[in-house]
């Protein structure tokens, strides 16, 4: 047998291991808490997106074994094909009820839905404005709209408005954008995006990933926090909300248009019932529950100032996404090892992921996290912080 020649696979992987940009798989042997076992060591969980502590919450796993029991494991065909059930119809209207929009279209995952949306919107002829920071997903989307795309300087709006005038001319605009930047925690801003968009006339589309379940009085996200109406919000049910699976919301028209022509959702099989049911469980809870964001709220400010005191500054903002900025992506692996060595899961993240000399660690704090759990955290920082010689 001849063996086949990859060595410029080979060549590839030993550049990215000199740069201190390889990536290897951590094996999680536990159920998803603030807590867990990784790799045989018990440690704090400080980096999952798991927010509300949904993911583990007994009465979506429930929900969902009883659904699955009665209803399968499979949905066996795309929306349009066999794989719809009501399960899928109820999703969509609890999803629309809690975004307060007319209408919601679930997807398999926020990826495909930012895909999807973004694609089949944007078409030959418009121009798609994306601010440089947006999350790896809405970028793809870009890319594969046939619109042109201009990506303006990350929450500038002087920018934006400059790339507007440019765009006077074309078929379309869209303003695409995170509403909370999923590496950095810090908001867009939403009312002066919506000025702009109204001056320049565009539409607006927003990725409330990181919001969902968290922003606003009743956690419904970024359009309640700012009390601004976009023309698009998109989200995952795999943050905040605890499961799996992705939707867009907005009018009866947007709406019916993404389910004729988004192609990750026309070509993509449809979620189990199982994974919807526990789905419309935890956005009861979320909405039933006042406690749930109160406590992920007390968290993010107990977690932020204690960190502080220690020395890392952090940003004040209202997500439980706390970015501490390390700098050379080596340096932030470096970093993330002494925090596991303090039984500290928190991992590096490195470029493509954020800009070159912005490595860091994404902390990420959960409701369920007590106030023990914070100060060991903090003191993890501050130990390392003291042997990598930056405090
Ligand atoms: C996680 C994330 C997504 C993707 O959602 P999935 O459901 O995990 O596919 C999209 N946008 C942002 C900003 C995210 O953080």
């Amino acid at each position: 047998m001849i063996k086949p020649a990859y060595s410029w696979a080979d060549q590839q992987i030993n550049e990215l291991k000199k740069r201190g940009l390889y990536r290897t798989l951590r094996t999680s042997e536990s159920v998803p808490s603030s807590a867990v076992e990784i790799e045989g060591k018990e440690m704090l969980m400080v980096s999952s997106n798991n927010y509300l502590g949904l993911a583990a919450d007994q009465r979506l796993i429930t929900e969902a074994s009883k659904t699955m029991k009665q209803y399968g494991v499979g949905s066996t065909g795309s929306r349009l094909t066999t794989g719809n059930s009501m399960w899928h119809e109820q999703l969509e209207k609890r999803i629309a009820c809690f975004k307060k929009e007319e209408a919601a279209i679930v997807f398999s995952s926020g990826y495909l839905a930012n895909i999807g949306v973004i694609s089949a919107l944007a078409q030959d002829g418009d121009i798609i404005l994306s601010d440089e920071l947006n999350h790896a997903s809405l970028i793809d989307g870009c890319r594969l709209s046939k619109a042109k795309t201009m990506i303006y300087r990350h929450v500038d709006m002087n920018d934006l408005e400059r790339k507007l005038k440019q765009a006077r001319e074309s078929q379309r605009r869209f303003i695409v954008t995170d509403s909370v930047f999923s590496m950095d925690g810090n908001l867009a801003p939403l009312p002066e995006i919506k000025e702009l968009a109204d001056k320049y006339n565009a539409f607006i589309i927003v990725d409330d990933a990181h919001a969902t379940g968290i922003l606003g009085e009743n956690g419904r996200g970024s359009t309640e926090h700012f009390n601004v109406r976009v023309d698009i919000t998109i989200g995952t049910f795999s943050k905040a909300i605890g499961t799996e699976g992705g939707f867009a919301a907005g009018s009866h028209t947007l709406i019916e248009l993404l389910r004729n022509k988004a192609r990750s959702f026309i070509f993509q099989t449809a979620l189990p019932p199982g994974t919807i049911a526990a789905t419309i469980k935890s956005i009861d809870i979320i909405e039933e529950e006042k406690s749930l964001i109160e406590s992920l709220r007390s968290n993010i400010k107990k977690l932020q100032k204690q960190l502080d005191d220690t020395g890392f500054h952090i940003m004040e903002q209202p997500t439980p996404i706390l970015p501490v900025l390390i700098g050379e992506a080596q340096q932030a692996a470096a970093f993330s090892n002494h925090l596991e060595r303090e039984g500290v899961f928190a991992p590096a993240i490195r470029p493509p992921t954020v800009p070159q000399g912005k490595s860091r660690i994404r902390l990420t704090i959960m409701a369920s996290h007590t106030e023990a759990q914070i100060q060991q955290v903090c003191q993890a920082f501050y130990t390392t912080g003291r042997k990598m010689g930056m405090l």
